[in-house]
């Protein structure tokens, strides 16, 4: 029986339930109703202090909530400690004790458990070899990379087969090469041991490519909770499009179910927008190149192209003056001041309000 093996663990599911929070002259946490299935990674997005933080601390214990319920196996845990709540954390900032070795740190809570030397040293082990640091169990954390601390750090939360784990921002003190691979990691890792999965990240993109779900805050609040693919594609409103990617905003009117934008008519994302002025959200790759010939193709004129290694993103100001940014494939490259034409995909998009 190893630790990697699914049969030596269950899932819980997890919920808050319409969970509030108050400090002094604030409401961190306004109502907020999130269910994680079993096994589920969701990643909690949203701008600093919008209550990220906060939600994962009530979860785990560490902040009361002062009002709603925090479900765990369908069992409420309001009044449970956290270290009986049977949850491993990852923090942000690097955590070992410094004073004891990899292996140590990572036994450590088994230690606290009570579990025979013999028995903690092997499941230490088979942990580190989990994360691809057996090599370093007797180094001390100022002998390793931050990466590498955050994998001992990922190590001692799983290692007592905790049944929901917690990361808070924890590959933020990375730099950006670390952060992918590692990302890729945990979700591989999760995977692999089916544990239901709370992620705070305010990295969309770090969201977008590793939950299984993403629920983006704002104030307090969940705005939206969908798969990536429907966050993206489907935004509920300006903030989501804005927060889940790169965004045009254009002016449109709504007019007989439509959008019309740059003379183009275009579908609606929510069929019963109200009819008037609007901002249409359209997305980079949802703005072409296009010939002549093409009745949709306007002309405008190229401000200014990025070559991002596998594509090129081209902003273009319309003749009323509108800017856009294209993203497109870098064989194609236009300098700036150079006329071009462009048309909208015609995918459908979101409006908001003036
Ligand atoms: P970040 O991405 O910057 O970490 P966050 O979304 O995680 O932000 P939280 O840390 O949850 O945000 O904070 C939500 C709000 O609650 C913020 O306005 C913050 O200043 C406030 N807050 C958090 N902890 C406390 C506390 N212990 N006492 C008072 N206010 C707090």
């Amino acid at each position: 029986m190893t630790l990697a093996d699914p049969s030596t663990r269950t899932s819980a599911p997890v919920a808050l339930v319409d969970v509030v929070k108050r400090f002094p002259g604030l409401t961190a946490l306004d109502g907020v109703s999130l269910e994680l299935a079993p096994g589920e990674f969701v990643a909690l997005l949203g701008p600093s202090g919008c209550g990220k933080t906060t939600a994962l601390r009530v979860l785990a214990g560490l902040e009361s909530a002062d009002d709603g319920h925090i479900l765990i196996d369908e069992r409420d845990v309001v009044d449970v400690p956290t270290n009986k709540r049977d949850i491993g954390m990852v923090f942000q900032s690097y955590s070992l004790f410094p004073h004891l070795t990899v292996a140590e740190n990572v036994e450590f809570g088994l230690r606290m458990r009570g579990m025979p030397t013999v028995d903690r040293r092997q499941r230490a082990a088979d942990m580190l070899d989990m994360v691809g640091l057996d090599h370093h169990a007797t180094r001390f954390a100022h002998q390793l990379s931050g990466g590498q601390q955050q994998r001992v750090a990922l190590a001692r939360a799983l290692v007592t087969q905790p049944r929901v784990l917690l990361l808070d921002e924890p590959l933020s003190a990375l730099d950006a090469k670390v952060r992918v691979g590692l990302r890729d990691e945990i979700r591989r890792i999760q995977t692999e041991l089916g544990i239901t999965t709370l992620f705070v990240t305010h990295d969309q993109e770090e969201a977008l490519a590793v939950a299984d779900r993403v629920a983006v805050m704002r104030s307090g609040r969940i705005e939206q909770i969908g798969t990536p693919e429907e966050l993206y594609s489907r935004p509920i409103s300006d903030f989501v499009a804005d927060f889940v990617g790169l965004s045009n905003r254009m002016p449109a009117e709504v007019v007989g179910g439509v959008a019309v934008i740059e003379g183009q008519q275009v579908p609606l994302i929510d069929a019963d927008a109200a009819p008037g002025s609007v901002h249409a959200l359209v997305r980079p790759e949802d703005i072409v190149f296009a010939s002549e010939a093409d009745a949709h193709s306007r002309p405008a004129v190229v401000v200014t192209t990025s070559f991002l290694g596998s594509l090129r993103r081209t902003r273009v100001r319309f003749t009323d003056g509108v800017e856009v940014t294209l993203q497109h494939e870098v064989s194609h490259a236009p300098g700036p001041g150079e006329t071009v034409r462009v048309r909208l995909t015609g995918r459908p998009v979101a409006v908001s309000r003036v």
